[in-house]
């Protein structure tokens, strides 16, 4: 039998259609059941609503400039690709260890010694379907109810999500005015002793910024002080463009050095560093990443994988010890291309009067910050349906980009041309006083 409180909690839905039949009990048994507290938290991640209106709108013959993902228009190498499909052949199509192959936590183990300099055993290396799982997953292993995380903001829509899910509590941190780094002040006051984990993302997303090493210091000494762990997440560590001080140089394997937080002395015992191969290597549907982290956490990691996913599927996987091992060429002719992109739309988007637009130093990103009376929503919708450019608003990533626009430059020279042409005129058009 329905308890009275089971019968509260059918809803205002159940309730209507109740009424309307004339009939309670048969009602509700038709209205589904409800759902977690955790759920109803979620959000979706912009991308993927601007992408479905654009197609929405390209379906109804209009040409639409997507600049709203962050998805690589270059094709997964082909050595890469060769050794996916020469697993598929071999028969290499079953089942894998839920943890990975041990050839790809040995290239992933080989592959973080030879950028960051850290070096950890295998069995601290756990491979999973994209980096989302990196995050998602150390956070419900790490996270009680009422411990704190302290993430970017803006930040990657993934940060509030697990942490939500995992029952924690939100502490968005707001990121200085060119969006490089947290600012510092504010993360001091941010973290306390119920902290249980800070996030960062250098490069990161929804900016490029990259954060500078003393910052990064400061991070690792806070989370000592308050015994709590970092969450790095370095999806965009091989899309650097300066020589920003972080070593970026590049020797002849084709790999350069990467600074990690968890290099820093007392770092990797309380760090869980997460990178994957969607951006590096082209690979975003392949869905594959890793993250490495002390053992005890990376078996927690193992069995939540277990009882989740199961695995990745092994041929990606092989796929993923190429992409690792071989060569390098393509990593580096991207960034170029990238670099070009970049320097190109930085300055055309700072033309545009009432926007300004800091130039990063890492990532497919921009983040402008526009002066026009409207809402970044409001602006994405007009130059979606005006300009027929899709670009996401800063709000996807946290209030704090209530007057920012974040566009990838992951689209050709010619797309980023036709862009900024197509947005220029529809902003003065909308915002003639902008432009007198
Ligand atoms: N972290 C950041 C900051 C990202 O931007 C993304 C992808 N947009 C991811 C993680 C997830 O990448 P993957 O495809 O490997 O799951």
């Amino acid at each position: 039998m329905r308890s009275s409180a089971s019968t509260a909690r059918a809803g205002s839905i159940g309730r209507r259609t109740a009424r309307a039949r004339g009939g309670g009990r048969s009602a509700r048994a038709r209205a589904s059941p409800g759902t977690s507290k955790r759920v109803r938290e979620l959000r979706d991640e912009g991308a993927y609503a601007v992408g479905d209106a654009a197609r929405a709108l390209e379906r109804r013959g209009r040409r639409v400039v997507r600049l709203e993902i962050g998805q690589p228009q270059f094709e997964t190498p082909e050595n890469v690709c060769e050794a996916g499909v020469g697993a598929i052949e071999r028969g290499e199509t079953r089942y894998s260890a839920p943890a990975g192959t041990a050839a790809l936590r040995e290239a992933v183990r080989g592959y973080v010694a030879r950028t960051r300099g850290v070096t950890y055993d295998v069995d601290e290396v756990i491979v999973g379907p994209g980096a989302k799982p990196g995050l998602f997953l150390p956070a419900l292993a790490i996270v009680d109810e009422g411990d704190e995380v302290v993430y970017p903001d803006p930040g990657f829509p993934t940060y509030a999500a697990m942490v939500s899910t995992a029952g924690g509590t939100r502490v968005p941190v707001a990121l200085t005015n060119d969006g490089s780094s947290f600012d510092m002040d504010a993360l001091e006051r941010a973290v306390n002793e119920k902290t249980k984990m800070i996030v960062i993302n250098s490069p990161g997303n929804p900016t490029g910024g990259v954060m500078p090493r003393a910052d990064v210091e400061r991070v690792a000494a806070l989370a000592k002080k308050f015994n709590c762990w970092v969450l790095s997440d370095e999806i965009y560590s091989r899309l650097r463009y300066d020589d920003d001080g972080n070593g970026a140089s590049e020797s002849d394997d084709g790999l350069e050095d990467i600074f990690s937080i968890a290099a820093l002395d007392g770092m990797k015992e309380r760090t869980i560093l997460v990178d994957g191969f969607s951006k590096t290597y082209c690979m975003t549907g392949w869905r594959l990443g890793w993250m490495c982290c002390p053992k005890a956490l990376a078996e927690r990691i193992r069995l939540l994988t277990v009882h989740s996913v199961g695995c990745v599927a092994p041929f990606t996987q092989a796929a993923g010890v190429e992409a690792l091992t071989g060569p390098q060429d393509s990593v580096r002719a991207m960034r170029e291309e990238y670099r070009a992109r970049r320097d190109y739309l930085v300055d055309a988007l700072n033309a545009i009067p009432g926007i300004r637009c800091p130039k990063p130093q890492g990532a497919f990103y921009v983040f402008p910050e526009f002066t026009y009376d409207c809402t970044a929503k409001e602006l994405a919708d007009y130059l979606l349906e005006d300009a027929g450019v899709a670009l996401l608003p800063g709000t996807d990533f946290g209030v704090r980009g209530e007057k920012h626009l974040r566009l990838s430059y992951v689209g050709s020279m010619d797309d980023l041309r036709e862009a900024v042409a197509l947005m220029t005129t529809s902003l003065r058009r909308k915002f003639p006083a902008s432009f007198d």
